[in-house]
């Protein structure tokens, strides 16, 4: 069974499964086995960077590692009364600066290896960003699209039991994912608060506004990541007034990042995709009307005006800015040397494998890394945890101020270090991360 297989991976968190991407390693042609295991990517970045640094030895082979991992076992009700055993992971890769912070993703394909790549991921967003968490990630091995409302609150109950030792609004705070939304932290937030006897809000952000989350949550990595495409723009010389933009993953993130470029930037979304389809318009598609059209039909596939095209043409079209916002190793070796856009905004966590950031770069492309492009979310985040701890409510002028000072600021520091150090913006954002994390852990000492 799947469950054993993944469990297994625990014995060696260096060498991860064969996680093949699109393609497949034949077509990566690396002959490397991990070229699209998420946690061998995490490290190789990680690894890449480390060594520009004067680090100290040990504290350099602490950041590598999560601190601790739990994976579980656990029954769920079904509707036809029966009970089926699911699994869940939740690591926390470092808490030196903060509490750990991350996700939980609901998704068949969901590793030991990916929640491991998405918790460390986390741990250098919080710091590329600078705010005072550490990173975590949690998933459960489940297909959402095949389960009831029924089912799915059984499950996200059961699975924040079994969680609910490690988790905390001073020790990990999970948040929504791929498949995971605010409905689904309301059931964390009230299985954590009755099992304490009191409301604890800030055990998860981006509940729903009712039970304490924040204005702008929903919103805030796609927000995020446009405010740093818009630096980016500026930077390199493109007016986004009419610029082509290309989203891959039509959901949280990408669908928001869409109908941000259209309706504040006048940007023309020319190509969407979703897990079932992918979808163009050289005239650009109204991301309003795609919306409501996905709604009702569940795919973004026989808009009206739009014609079909295949997956990786979403990401190899003639477009001025890329969006990959779906999930890991979406652009492989062979897929980077036929992009076309100048700008490509990470929405995604891992999209980018390291042989083909090497083209990318290669091929003069500004790589707005994933945890700078997405960090937002994770900024907002920070916010709801603040109001939640201080009893206060911002409005959305204020929230949306807050994170463009952010993005901004993280997008200066980054360009800065860049420079400095002669290096490419995904390292550049690795070195800063590294740096804040190592002065943390440095300053605390290890313990006993
Ligand atoms: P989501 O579940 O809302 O949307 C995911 C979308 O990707 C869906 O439309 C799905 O159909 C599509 N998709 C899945 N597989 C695909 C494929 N092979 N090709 C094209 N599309 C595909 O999830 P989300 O929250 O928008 O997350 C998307 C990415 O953004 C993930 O990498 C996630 O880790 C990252 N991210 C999300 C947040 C957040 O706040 N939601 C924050 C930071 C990073």
């Amino acid at each position: 069974m799947a469950k054993t297989a993944q469990a297994a991976e625990i014995e060696n968190p260096r060498v991860g499964k064969k996680n093949e991407g699109p393609g497949g390693n034949g077509e990566n042609g690396t002959g490397n086995e991990n070229a699209f295991n998420p946690f061998s990517v995490a490290l190789e970045n990680f690894d890449h960077a480390a060594r520009l640094l004067d680090l100290d030895d040990n504290i350099r082979q602490q950041m590598r590692l999560p601190e601790r991992e739990l994976t579980v076992h656990f029954p769920v009700e079904m509707r036809d009364g029966g009970f089926r055993m699911f699994t869940g992971y939740r690591v926390q890769h470092s808490t030196a600066r903060g509490p750990g912070k991350g996700g939980i993703r609901y998704h068949p394909q969901v590793t030991l290896d990916e929640v491991r790549a998405l918790a460390s991921w986390m741990t250098w967003k919080c710091a590329v960003v600078n705010i005072p968490f550490g990173g975590a990630k949690g998933g459960v091995v489940c297909d959402p699209k095949r389960m009831d409302r029924m089912e799915l609150e059984n499950l996200t109950r059961r699975y924040t039991t079994e969680i609910s030792n490690i988790i905390g609004p001073q020790r990990d705070i999970p948040a929504p994912d791929v498949y995971t939304n605010p409905q689904i932290m309301a059931w964390m937030m009230d299985t954590y608060s009755m099992a304490k006897g009191y409301s604890v809000p800030g055990v998860v952000t981006g509940k729903p506004v009712a039970i304490g989350g924040s204005q702008g949550r929903d919103e805030a990595t796609a927000r995020g990541c446009v405010y740093v495409i818009a630096e980016a723009a500026k930077y390199c010389g493109l007016e986004l007034r009419n610029a082509r933009v290309s989203v891959q993953g039509f959901g949280n993130a990408g669908a928001v990042a869409a109908r941000l470029l259209h309706d504040e930037y006048d940007c023309r979304i020319v190509a969407v995709s979703d897990s079932t389809g992918a979808i163009f318009n050289g005239q650009g598609l109204d991301p309003h009307r795609l919306v409501e059209h996905k709604a009702t039909s569940g795919a973004v596939a026989g808009f009206s005006d739009s014609e079909p095209i295949s997956p990786e043409e979403v990401l190899t079209l003639d477009c001025d800015v890329l969006v990959p916002a779906a999930l890991e190793n979406a652009i492989t070796k062979r897929i980077a040397a036929k992009v076309k856009a100048s700008i490509i905004a990470e929405a995604a966590n891992g999209p980018t494998i390291p042989d083909a950031d090497r083209i990318l770069f290669g091929n003069g492309k500004i790589i707005l890394p994933d945890i700078l492009a997405n960090a937002g979310g994770v900024t907002v985040s920070y916010f709801e945890w603040v109001q939640n701890n201080t009893g206060q409510f911002w409005q959305l002028d204020e929230v949306n101020a807050r994170l463009k000072e952010v993005m901004i600021r993280a997008f200066t520091e980054l360009q800065n270090v860049a420079r400095k150090f002669k290096v490419d913006s995904r390292c550049a954002a690795y070195i800063m991360a590294i740096q804040r994390v190592h002065e943390a852990i440095r300053f605390r000492g290890i313990f006993p």
